[in-house]
Formats: structure tokens, C-alpha cells, sequence
């Protein structure tokens, strides 16, 4: 056995792949950070209570995944599953929703934990890309993140993603159907915890993922038939909303999502290239969350997108993302004057902004030319002792394999003008 293996669930993300992964937080955070949205960082941890009461003590999420764990002070911790319940404490702690100027909104990237069962897809270390909009009941808000969602992903290239959307009521409607639904889930045949889940928490049997299961709920009675007047206005601004601005989606009354907290506005978006683990995001307003946490009644929304799952569905529909050489130019020294004098031309021509890498370790030139060609550089420096005793180094273009002698001390602007 190696003695070199990531923890089970777990992957690196390494070079050139990660540049991927960096290029699909990148788009994912454009719009948001175009339309508003301030950067939020919090802990990779918070008190396990925050947790259980923001996502909710009913749900796998605080059940069974979660990395709870006592400190050696006695602090109850857990690595965070996931980001709202920490942003809106974050905004809480510092009187966001004070300042004035509702809603308050915030994206943020990270890193999440849960322990799941591993599967392609599934992992117990992933990254999520979020956006919060904290304060205002406003359906244009709830569309402008679907909205904005859908241009990320588009923006990326993917076509084969669907977006799934419900109205999961509020506190007025949802629990006349709540009570419906245990009706209905109490008829079914169900295991012992199944059961237990009718009287906690009865809509989370409707998003079981067993056939078995799914099979009895065909007749379950649907949320969409006991929305109040109020729940359906603000649904239907939704969609005309979304619909306006040239976004498909498609109902889907059975959608119901992981978290205890969401009310209203519902959605997800789904790949059909991934299998099972077909959810590449998700989201939702959650106008109940902040008094669920002690806070103030704060009606919000927002989503969070799995980086992970965005970079499986490039792969799945076969999208390279134009993503630029990382060295623009690559400098190979032969001798030890040559070293200090290119050293000093790959320093230049960094400060002055140009992508340039060097052939450490004093390599011989055929060694030093593969490593030129692999860092995919377009033009290599070259110089001997006698190129130095010349006063110049040998710019060479690499794909057209075309060499120039240039002065020494001119270098860094020849290169500069070539690459612009
Ligand atoms: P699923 O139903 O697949 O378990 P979820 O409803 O638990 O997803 P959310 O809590 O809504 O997922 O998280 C938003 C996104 O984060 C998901 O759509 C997915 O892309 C990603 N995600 C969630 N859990 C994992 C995981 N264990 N591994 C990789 N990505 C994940
Ligand atoms: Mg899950």
C-alpha cells in the first residue's frame, strides 16, 4: 500500500486539471460579482448547533453527514456541509441587514465536507460557488439568481443542463399540505426510518431516491394544488420573470430539496450527462432561516453550485474551456553566465507582466527543450557563451520553429511587442 493516498472521498486537484477547476469558480463568480454580489468568507467551521438549526436536525445532512467533533476546549464544532446557514450567521454577527440597504448580497467559494458514501459525484470534500441575497421578499430577486445561474453555466459552454423549478409554499399553505402528505405517506409500505421521516419531516420522503419508494408516490398529493393566493402570485412573477429573459425551465411539483429551510422558490439544475449525481446546483429562498438561527425575520434566497459535479458535466458533454498556456515564454541558459543573465531577462519580463518560466537545475539543452516544449510556452530564450560574448540570446517561436538573435538588452521589450 502507498503511504501516499487523500483521505477516502477525497481527491487533489492537480496541475493541469486544477486550472479547470480555478476557470470554473471564475465564471461561476463573474456574473454574481456583476450584478452586486460582495465576497464573503467565513470559517471552514462553526458551532455544530448552527447546523442543526439552520439546515435542520431532520435532515441526512445533520443525521449522518456531518463532521461533528469536540475540541480539545470542549467547543461542539462540525466542518461546514454547506454555506448559507454560515453567511447569513456571518451577516447576522456584523449587522449587515443593518446598514440600510436590503437585500444584502454575497457569493462566496469554499470548500465543503459531508460524509457520504463515495461515488463519481459524490464526495466528502467538494467545492461549492454561492450566492446570498439576505433581506427582501422581492420575486425579481429570486429570478435574477436563476437568471444569473443559467449565465454562468452558459457562459461555460454547457448546454445539457435543465432547470427544475417549485414553489415549496410558506408557513401558511405548507403545513395544510404537510398534514395531507403524512395522510397519504402513512398508507404507503416504508421502512422503520422512513416512517420516522413522515412525522418530522414528511416532504423529504418525496425526494427519496429508492424506485421502490418512488414507485408508491406516484398519487402523492402535490404542493402546487395547496399554494395560497399569495405562494402563486409571487410563483408565477417568478416564471414570468425567468421566462422573459429568454431562460427554459421546467415545473417539476415533485421538486423538494435536502434542506429543512427552504419556503417558496425552489429549484435545481440538473445534467443529463452525469448519471446519478445529476444535481450540478441548487437553491431556493429561505425566508424562515434567520429566526430558525435567533436572528430577525430576513426573508432571503440563493443557490449554491457544485464545482466538482460543473466540472464533470464539461467533461460529459465534451467541452475544452479556452484556457490560456500558463508560460508564455521560456528561458534555457547553457552555462553559468548564461543562467544569471537570463535569470535577469525571466525577472524583467515577469514584473513587466509576461508569463515566463526558467530551466532550473542545470540541464542540458535537449533536456531543457523538452521542458520548454511541455510548459507550452510560444517563444524560448536560448544563449551559450558565445551568445553572450555576442551581446544576445536566440528568441525562438516555438511552433514555427523560426530563431532571431536579439540583443541582449532588448529583449525583454522584443519579447513584450511580439506577445501583444
Ligand atoms: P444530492 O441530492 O446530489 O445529494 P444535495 O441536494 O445534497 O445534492 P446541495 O446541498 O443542494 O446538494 O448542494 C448544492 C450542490 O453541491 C449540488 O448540486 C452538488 O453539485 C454539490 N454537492 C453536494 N453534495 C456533494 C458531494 N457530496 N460531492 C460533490 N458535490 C456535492
Ligand atoms: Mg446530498
Amino acid at each position: 500500500m502507498s503511504t501516499f493516498k487523500a483521505p477516502k472521498g477525497t481527491y487533489d486537484l492537480l496541475p493541469p486539471d486544477s486550472a479547470t477547476y480555478l476557470a470554473v469558480r471564475e465564471a461561476i463568480s463573474a456574473p454574481l460579482r456583476n450584478s452586486g454580489y460582495g465576497y464573503i468568507e467565513t470559517p471552514g467551521f462553526e458551532d455544530v448547533a448552527l447546523f442543526a438549526r439552520g439546515v435542520g436536525e431532520s435532515t441526512d445532512i445533520v443525521t449522518k453527514e456531518m463532521y461533528a467533533f469536540e475540541t480539545k476546549g470542549g467547543d461542539q464544532l462540525a466542518l461546514r456541509p454547506e454555506g448559507t446557514a454560515s453567511v447569513l450567521r456571518a451577516a447576522l454577527e456584523a449587522s449587515l441587514h443593518k446598514a440600510g440597504n436590503l437585500p444584502v448580497k454575497l457569493w462566496y467559494s469554499g470548500s465543503y465536507y459531508r460524509y457520504e458514501r463515495p461515488q463519481k459525484g459524490r464526495y466528502r470534500h467538494f467545492s461549492q460557488v454561492g450566492a446570498e441575497a439576505i433581506g427582501a421578499e422581492d420575486p425579481a430577486l429570486d429570478a435574477e439568481l436563476i437568471i444569473l445561474a443559467d449565465q454562468a453555466y452558459r457562459s461555460l459552454g454547457l448546454r445539457e443542463f435543465r432547470i427544475l423549478l417549485n414553489s415549496l409554499g410558506d408557513q401558511e399553505c405548507r403545513p395544510v399540505y404537510r398534514a395531507a402528505l403524512q395522510e397519504f405517506l402513512r398508507g404507503l409500505d416504508l421502512d422503520e426510518e422512513t416512517r420516522r421521516r413522515i412525522d418530522i419531516n414528511p416532504l423529504r420522503v418525496l425526494d427519496d431516491k429508492r424506485a421502490d419508494v418512488q414507485k408508491q408516490l406516484t398519487d402523492a398529493p402535490v404542493l402546487r394544488d395547496y399554494l395560497c393566493d399569495a405562494c402563486k402570485a409571487y410563483h408565477e412573477e417568478v416564471r414570468a420573470l425567468i421566462s422573459a429573459a429568454g431562460v427554459v425551465f421546467e415545473d417539476d411539483e415533485r421538486l423538494v430539496r435536502g434542506l429543512d429551510y427552504y419556503t417558496r422558490t425552489t429549484f435545481e439544475f440538473v445534467h443529463d450527462g452525469l448519471g446519478s449525481q445529476s444535481a450540478v446546483g441548487g437553491g431556493g429562498r429561505y425566508d424562515g432561516l434567520s429566526e430558525m438561527i435567533g436572528g430577525p425575520a430576513l426573508p432571503s434566497v440563493g443557490w449554491a453550485l457544485g464545482v466538482d459535479r460543473t466540472v464533470l458535466a464539461l467533461r460529459a458533454e465534451g467541452v475544452e474551456l479556452d484556457l490560456p498556456s500558463p508560460t508564455s515564454v521560456f528561458a534555457v541558459p547553457l552555462g553559468e553566465e548564461a543562467r544569471r543573465a537570463l535569470f535577469g531577462v525571466v525577472t524583467r519580463l515577469r514584473q513587466d507582466g509576461v508569463a515566463a518560466d526558467f530551466a532550473y537545475g542545470g540541464k542540458g539543452l535537449k533536456a531543457a527543450m523538452k521542458a520548454a516544449n511541455r510548459s507550452g510556452a510560444r517563444y524560448t530564450l536560448v544563449a551559450g557563451e558565445r551568445d553572450l560574448a555576442e551581446g544576445v540570446v536566440q528568441l525562438k517561436e516555438m511552433e514555427s520553429g523560426e530563431q532571431t538573435a536579439v540583443p541582449l538588452d532588448s529583449v525583454v521589450a522584443e519579447v513584450a511587442a511580439r506577445l501583444a
